[in-house]
């Protein structure tokens, strides 16, 4: 067997996208140890995600962008790489969903969950590609249940996430033998902000419980972990992969 360790070191500084809540800090606290790096990215105060992930010893830089802003995000990875030094991997997290009749969604919420949930997740790519190509890296996408179904009244996050699973493929294909691993993980129904109408909907929720194989909703360190594996040298051989990590939702 490979050292075990291979499992768990991932490079020194990794950017996280949306870290300051919900999955993207159970990401960033997963990978904030000793001696790493997490530049937390977004719009919002990553006050609570730095106390986590120093009370686990690690670091956080944080970075304001917003994602939606085309220009910025264009930038962002040149702007952080210079600033900070070189990124050992690139966590796509930061995600919006819209609810709606497809016959009444609007323009508007086609676009912001498009923007933010595919285009982001490409540019970033593509120019953190651009500067990993000399030094090889990682890129973790976070898809969905919804890049393989379907769902109801989510059809540009539906759209989104296909698109994810799609970009991860073909940015594995093409940057594999450059070095860098392009990724995805599916999470399955997660106790944070994005379900907490979910949750509150006993009916639902029960009916969402009852689905699930492991007979529990996820909480963002289970997908934190898996973040994990994917930054770190034990998955070095795998290229273009989605993990889901769903409790069973997928194969019931
Ligand atoms: P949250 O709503 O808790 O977090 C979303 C994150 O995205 C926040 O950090 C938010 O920042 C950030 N964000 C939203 N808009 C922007 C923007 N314009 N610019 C920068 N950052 C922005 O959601 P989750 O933690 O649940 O979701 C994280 C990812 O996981 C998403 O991609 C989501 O689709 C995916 N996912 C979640 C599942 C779940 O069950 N929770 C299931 C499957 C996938 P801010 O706080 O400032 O808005």
């Amino acid at each position: 067997m490979s050292d075990p360790s291979a499992f768990s070191r991932v490079g020194r500084r990794v950017l996280v996208t949306g870290a300051n809540t919900g999955i993207g800090q159970g990401i960033a606290v997963s990978i904030g140890r000793p001696g790493r790096e997490v530049v937390a990215v977004g719009r919002s105060s990553m006050a609570e995600t730095i106390e986590k992930v120093e009370a686990a010893g690690g670091r956080v830089v944080s970075f304001a962008c917003d994602l939606v802003d085309g220009e910025a995000v264009k930038t962002l990875i040149d702007r952080v790489w210079e600033k900070y030094g070189p990124l050992d991997g690139l966590v796509n997290n930061a995600g919006i969903i819209r609810l709606a009749a497809s016959v009444e969604l609007s323009e508007a919420d086609w676009d912001h969950v498009i923007d933010l949930n595919l285009k982001a997740t490409f540019v970033l790519s593509q120019a953190y590609a651009r500067l990993a190509y000399e030094r090889a890296g990682r890129i973790v996408n976070i898809g969905s249940l919804l890049s393989f179904q379907g769902g109801i009244r989510v059809a540009s996050y539906t759209a989104s996430k296909h698109g994810v699973l799609g970009i991860t493929r073909i940015l594995a294909n093409e940057w594999a033998s450059q070095g860098i691993n392009v990724d995805a993980i599916a999470p399955g129904y997660i106790v944070f902000n994005n379900t907490e109408a979910l949750r509150a909907d006993a009916d639902r929720s029960a009916a969402i419980i009852d689905r699930i194989p492991a007979v529990r909703w996820g909480i963002p360190e289970d997908i934190g972990d898996a973040a994990v594996f994917l930054l770190a040298p034990a998955s070095s051989y795998m290229h273009g992969a989605v993990i889901p990590v769903d409790g069973g939702w997928l194969v019931r």
